[in-house]
């Protein structure tokens, strides 16, 4: 290198001063270690790295900047230092150094190594900044960075829960939709299809028609005498036949048409494409088929019947609910002539539905407004012709159509329950009237009385007690009541009838089996039940002196009652030649035209009074002047 001149030594040593003063003067901490010597001591600082690190320049001088790091000199970046140091490179780290007082400062160093002219390494230069705020400032941003990041984080999470909650609710309120739209179509007991969707099935059922050949049926069911079930073995039994009935209907109808319960012991069959009413007809009785063998319920073989009405579309034009109508009109039909049939609907039936209806809404007033009479019928013992008893029939003063008898509005009292009040009002007129008459003539203490009870009186919980009330009520003796229960409550083998009849028996009551020959009693059940006597119905009866038959089977009737210590009495007597020929057999008691008609009360009175010394071979007056021709 060539020597410099003195001009230019003063010049360079001019700009060394004024190099030393801006270093001195910087405001960056600036110092310079020398590291040749032993762990590379610091052989310069500024005043601004004083300031920053706030030890003198004496108290830094000859000590490694390492001292600055504390307790803290293992931090990762110290490595890179070290390697620069290593390589004699430059490097930009980032420190973590304490000021004198101890508090934390972050200390950002710019290290470049100094080599002469020969490239030998003779210093570090060490520029250093805090840069404390800006790392705050730094840190606090990324702090809020993080915060906000947390917070969607979680909020993405909060919404991807909701959503999950949302899904689930859609998917939980789709399920109850299809619940409740199932439970607004269906009946809840058996599942059919209910009356709505029937409605509807048949409202769309009929709109095809208009382009299809077929009409619509419409079968409407209803169970005979289920009332009977439900009231005598309770609701669960008639919950179980009502099921077996809507399996048996399903299974027999399989795809062919809808079936649907209406409520009660109601179904209701849709059918499409029916060429003619023969088609309909012929489900109807596969039906009935299907029913025909035995309930079997708590343990025991009951049999149940249907009633079904049938109507077929004509134009296609008919409201839906017109049609139902028709089609239970029908059923009424079916019903009215004795069950356990079908009917087709045709017109002249509405009228007649009118009318029972309008006979219905009557009934329920007849009571109140005391248009009720008891009529009665003398039952002559056929040894001595003596009138022993007096049967109470029921009759109504209709205010309109005059007198009505039982046969024309039973039924109907039966199935609105009626029967129950309009019974007990029989029964204590009886009792009331038969003990007037026994106070009336001494002679006649022992006058009975024979009222007539319907099966579902006889099924009424409070029957036993209403009688003794009665009893006791009117003062009658029990011995002089006889009470008529028809055969077919008797054929009812449930271990409740025969108990019923037992605690009747045991008020001091009779018992009698009325219109026996009608249905089809077991003679074994007659063994078992607490009876006194039987009466042979009047078809039986009618026949007697005709053909020889007919005396052979009501002498066996005969002998059988009183081989089972029972006595027999035969209803419907009209002629002298049916009397003859029951005398003959044997027979015990007669009643009928023959005798005397059903009285009113007053003419029933004249009759007992004249009656105290009658001799049966001759018939008695009939003071109403009614005895048949
Ligand atoms: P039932 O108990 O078998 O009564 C006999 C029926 O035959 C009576 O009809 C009577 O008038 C009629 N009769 C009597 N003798 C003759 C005769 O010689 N020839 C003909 N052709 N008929 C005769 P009624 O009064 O119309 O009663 C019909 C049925 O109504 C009764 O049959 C009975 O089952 C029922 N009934 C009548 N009154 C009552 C009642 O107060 N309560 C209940 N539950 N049923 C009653
Ligand atoms: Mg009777
Ligand atoms: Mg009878």
């Amino acid at each position: 290198m060539p020597k410099k001149t003195n001009g230019e030594h003063k010049q360079a040593e001019q700009e060394l001063r004024l190099l030393y003063q801006a270093i001195a003067a910087s405001s960056n901490g600036i110092v310079i270690s020398d590291p040749n010597q032993p762990d590379n001591p610091l052989i310069y600082v500024n005043r601004s790295f004083e300031l920053m690190t706030g030890y003198s320049t004496e108290e830094l001088l000859g000590h490694n900047c390492r001292f600055l790091q504390g307790s803290d000199g293992d931090q990762p970046v110290l490595e890179e230092v070290r390697a620069a140091i290593r390589e004699e490179r430059d490097c930009v780290v980032l420190l973590r150094n304490y000021h004198k007082d101890g508090t934390l400062f972050w200390n950002e160093l710019r290290l470049s190594p100094v080599h002469d002219d020969h490239g030998q390494l003779i210093n570090f230069i060490g520029v250093q900044n805090d840069v404390t705020r800006r790392k705050q400032a730094e840190e606090a941003l990324q702090r809020a960075h993080d915060e906000l990041e947390d917070k969607v984080r979680q909020r993405t999470a909060r919404l991807a829960e909701s959503n999950a909650r949302l899904q689930q609710e859609i998917a939980e309120r789709r399920e109850l939709e299809e619940q409740l739209m199932h439970q607004a179509f269906h009946d809840p007991l058996t599942g059919l299809t209910n009356r709505t969707l029937f409605l509807d099935r048949l409202d769309l059922a009929l709109a095809r028609t208009e382009w299809r050949e077929g009409k619509v049926a419409v079968l409407f069911m209803d169970l005979d005498n289920f009332k009977v079930i439900n009231d005598s073995l309770g609701h669960e039994a008639g919950d179980q036949v009502l099921l077996a009935v809507a399996e048996r209907l399903e299974e027999s109808m399989g795809a062919e048409g809808t079936v649907a319960r209406f409520g009660g012991d109601e179904f209701t069959v849709l059918l499409e494409d029916v060429a003619s009413v023969s088609g309909a007809v012929r489900v109807a009785e596969r039906i009935q088929e299907a029913m025909r063998a035995p309930f079997y319920l708590e343990g025991r073989a009951r049999f149940i019947t249907t009633s079904i009405g049938i109507v077929l579309s004509t134009s296609g034009d008919e409201p839906p609910e017109v049609l139902l109508r028709y089609a239970d009109t029908a059923m009424y039909q079916a019903k009215a002539v004795g069950r356990a049939r079908h009917a087709v609907f045709d017109p002249s039936m509405t009228i007649a539905a009118l009318e029972r209806l309008e006979l219905e809404s009557d009934l329920r007033r007849a009571l109140e407004r005391e248009e009720f009479r008891v009529h009665y019928q003398p039952k002559v013992a056929l040894g001595s012709g003596e009138v022993v008893a007096l049967e109470a029939l029921l009759r109504w003063e209709h205010p309109e159509r005059g007198l009505v008898l039982p046969d024309e509005f039973v039924t109907i009292a039966e199935e609105t329950d009626l029967i129950v009040p309009i019974g007990r009002w029989v029964l204590e007129e009886a009792c009331r009237q038969t003990r007037l008459w026994q106070d009336r003539s001494p002679g006649r203490s022992a006058l009975k009385t024979c009222v007539n009870l319907s099966a579902r009186q006889f099924q009424h919980h409070a029957l036993v007690e209403e009688v003794a009330a009665i009893l006791r009520e009117t003062g009658l003796d029990p011995a002089s009541l006889d009470l008529e229960i028809t055969e077919s409550v008797v054929m009812d083998d449930a271990p409740s009838t025969l108990a019923k009849l037992q605690k009747l028996k045991d008020l001091g009551v009779n018992l009698t089996i009325d219109d026996f020959g009608t249905g089809y009693s077991s003679l074994s059940y007659l063994r078992r039940f607490p009876v006194d006597f039987l009466k042979i119905d009047r078809s039986m009866i009618q026949g007697l002196g005709e053909d020889p038959k007919n005396e052979a089977i009501v002498s066996a009737v005969v002998n059988l009652a009183h081989a089972l210590g029972e006595r027999v009495v035969a209803e419907g007597v009209e002629t002298e030649k049916q009397l003859a020929c029951l005398r003959e057999i044997g027979c015990d008691f007669a009643q009928g035209y023959y005798f005397a008609r059903p009285l009113p009360s007053e003419e029933a009175g004249l009759l007992v009074d004249s009656d105290l010394n009658r001799n049966t071979s001759s018939p008695p007056p009939d003071p109403a002047g009614k005895r048949p021709t």
